[in-house]
């Protein structure tokens, strides 16, 4: 096994050509040694002969003797260059089959724990129907007259179960996600009645959190290309983080505006901030600013990097200026029609 840390140079590879004369008998020690002393004194004034030229000056070898030991030493030279571009092929190859082993493993790894979370998220989605279900029938008096406290305790299930869907479908779509199949479909699409419902939906959850939820649209706002569903879901996160992360009282405003050829929709909050060396960190799987077990804040940090992919599948991008203590500001774009 040869040493990695030795470099390739042809003195390694080869001895020199005084230590190859000695080797074979063609040259006394000394007289190297004393070859190498007139060299190195030669050099201090300034003036360098090659060794082999300094051997017959001095009459040590003679100009055969030399030539064949030169050539001998390129044929070993060249020899030794062969097998040491064989050896590091050997070498090259060997780490390259190393590497694509490890790579075959995390990809194997990778599509385990994607398919994992597909999995759950599909097997919590069943009993989650059935419980909502019933949840319904319960609400809707078709099993029994209800008393005012089971219907306050109706109403805490429903929230939770809510919660527990939104975290199944964010899980879900990050999946869809991993494997790059985010189902878009961009078709020609009028915002207005997507955001109003999602306005209307989210109203009284903000006000009960003391946060005043307004709508500003451009009056004749142009048809956008777009998934309603995608930007919809983009659009209700936003919301719902806004609405999370506020400074009560609070307000949250979601405008869309004209921007010469393009719409811009932005979620405006009068929230907790996000610190400026966490503002890229934010779109990461996971990320949260507040990652500590007793932090104030649920969540998963999966919303806003299934965010990034959505407007990248739309050929945009989700930008956010923000001030912390003051508030954030979450924008993209989408192209009009016509
Ligand atoms: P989650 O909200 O589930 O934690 P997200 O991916 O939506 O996950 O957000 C990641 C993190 O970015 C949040 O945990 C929070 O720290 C920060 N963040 C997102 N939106 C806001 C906002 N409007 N105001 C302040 N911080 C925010």
């Amino acid at each position: 096994m040869e040493n990695p840390h030795i470099p390739l140079t042809p003195e390694t590879l080869v001895s020199r050509i005084g230590d190859t004369l000695v080797e074979k008998g063609l040259l006394s020690e000394p007289d190297l040694e004393h070859a190498l002393h007139v060299q190195a004194e030669q050099r201090a004034h300034g003036k360098f002969t090659l060794l082999g030229q300094l051997l017959m000056d001095l009459n040590l070898v003679d100009r055969a003797t030399l030539d064949d030991a030169i050539t001998e030493q390129i044929i070993n030279l060249r020899a030794a260059l062969q097998n040491a571009n064989v050896q590091l092929e050997k070498r090259v190859q060997q780490r390259t089959a190393e590497l694509e082993n490890a790579l075959h493993q995390l990809t194997e790894m990778n599509q385990l724990r994607t398919n994992f979370v597909a999995n759950v998220s599909h097997e919590l989605r069943t009993p989650l129907t059935h419980i909502k279900g019933y949840l319904d029938l319960f609400n809707s008096g078709d099993l029994g007259p209800i008393t005012a406290e089971q219907t306050q305790a109706l109403s805490i299930m429903q929230r939770s179960s809510d919660r527990l869907e939104h975290l199944i479908e964010d899980l879900l779509m990050f999946s869809f996600a991993e494997k790059g199949q985010i189902p878009i479909r961009i078709q020609s699409i009028n915002l207005i009645p997507v955001v109003t419902s999602l306005v209307n939906r989210t109203t009284a959850r903000a006000n009960e959190l003391g946060v005043t939820l307004s709508l500003e649209i451009d009056p004749d706002l142009p048809q956008v290309q777009a998934d309603p569903e995608m930007i919809g879901w983009v659009i209700q996160h936003l919301l719902d983080n806004s609405i999370k992360f506020i400074i009560q009282p609070g307000r949250v405003i979601l405008q869309l505006l004209r921007d010469g050829t393009f719409l811009r929709v932005s979620v405006t909050d009068t929230g907790i901030g996000i610190p400026p060396n966490k503002l890229e960190s934010i779109f990461n799987p996971f990320y949260q600013v507040d990652g500590s077990p007793t932090r104030k804040y649920g969540g998963t940090g999966l919303g806003l990097n299934l965010v990034e992919k959505i407007m990248d599948a739309h050929g945009s991008i989700i930008h956010v200026t923000s001030e912390e203590g003051k508030g954030s500001c979450f924008e993209f774009i989408l192209p009009t029609v016509g």
